[in-house]
């Protein structure tokens, strides 16, 4: 087996663990049992910084089928959508329209609809659009990234009209010039945000692994009757989910799927030690095993 063939194989084995499959019904029946274990979904499919026009194409029709799947499937059901999938890195424009094109679809099986964040160099396009569709369509939400410096004031405009936001601490590089580096600062100004979220937002998603934060959630909800969830992505603190929905609160899992699995799985790769050690592991047995077995 060629050297790129076999890194691919052993990095696959690693991300399974993280996607639903390859595709739409791989993804509709890992929501339907993550329903039946007392969560919500929230469906992604996989793929970014798309500029063929038949892929953009393609995702859209991909996510309408999405929606429309959920009622036979029995799933209470929302989509998260990257802009740079559906035409951002064609024009705003474009993008914004094929926005459209899913919340008419959205509106019919009334579907809750993310927008993800992607890098900093995409902020303020992406805030545009939603600002835009939101006066249009209610069961919207975006992704704000604590690791930002910009997020609190993008947080206080986007409450003073609304928005449903779903905190994160960020997946993308980003340059000491528009972004807290260390993990400290981080964590501090996510902890920030939240607080503020509690405060004053309601409908938001506190999307985070880290137990932490989840702690300093919990100690909230009890101070502030807020209609919030966890977030939370397949595959990850699989362990912790049901204790959270035992207690009582709202936790949705986001699951991917598709073919293009590469990009997602190594954000996920690097932003845990412990996953690059397994692949590490992994990469060694497969060489230790003889040819042919
Ligand atoms: C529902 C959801 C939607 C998201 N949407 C966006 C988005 O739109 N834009 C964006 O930039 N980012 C998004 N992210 C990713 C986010 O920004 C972080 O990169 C990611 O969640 C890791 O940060 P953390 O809060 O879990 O904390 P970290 O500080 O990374 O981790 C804290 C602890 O969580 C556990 N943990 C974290 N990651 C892993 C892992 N991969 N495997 C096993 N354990 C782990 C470990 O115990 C770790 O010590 C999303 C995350 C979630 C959960």
């Amino acid at each position: 087996m060629a050297s790129t063939q076999l890194m691919e194989k052993i990095l696959f084995g690693v991300a399974k663990q993280w996607i639903a499959g390859n595709t739409i019904d791989d993804a509709l029946s890992a929501g339907q049992n993550s329903y039946k274990n007392g969560m919500g979904v929230i469906i992604n499919k996989l793929g970014e910084y798309h500029t063929s026009k038949n892929l953009i194409e393609n995702t859209i029709s991909e996510y309408k089928t999405v929606m429309e799947s959920f009622r036979k499937w029995k799933v209470s059901g929302a989509i998260s959508v990257k802009p740079t999938q559906i035409g951002l890195m064609k024009s705003k424009k474009e993008c914004l329209m094929n926005f459209e094109a899913l919340i008419n679809s959205a509106t019919k099986s009334q579907s809750f609809v993310w927008i993800d964040m992607e890098s900093s160099d995409h902020t303020d396009e992406t805030i545009q659009i939603y600002e835009n569709l939101l006066a249009r369509y209610e069961r919207l939400g975006i992704a704000i990234q604590a690791n930002l410096l910009r997020s609190e004031g993008d947080l206080a405009d986007l409450l003073s009209i609304g928005g449903k936001i779903r905190l994160v601490k960020g997946a993308y590089r980003e340059d000491s010039n528009v972004a807290f580096k260390s993990k400290q600062k981080v964590d501090q100004n996510y902890l920030r945000l939240m607080s503020i979220l509690f405060e004053s937002g309601n409908e938001f998603g506190i999307a985070t692994h880290d137990g932490a934060m989840i702690s300093s959630a919990v100690a909230l909800a009890k101070k502030y009757e807020k209609k919030f969830e966890f977030q939370m992505l397949r595959g990850i603190r699989d362990e912790l989910k049901p204790v959270l929905i035992k207690k009582g609160f709202s936790l949705s899992e986001y699951i991917p799927y598709g073919t293009n699995w590469l990009p997602y799985s190594i954000r996920r790769l690097k932003e845990r030690k412990r996953n690059i050690l397994l692949l590490g592991s992994s990469f060694l047995q497969q060489k230790a095993k003889p040819l042919g077995i």
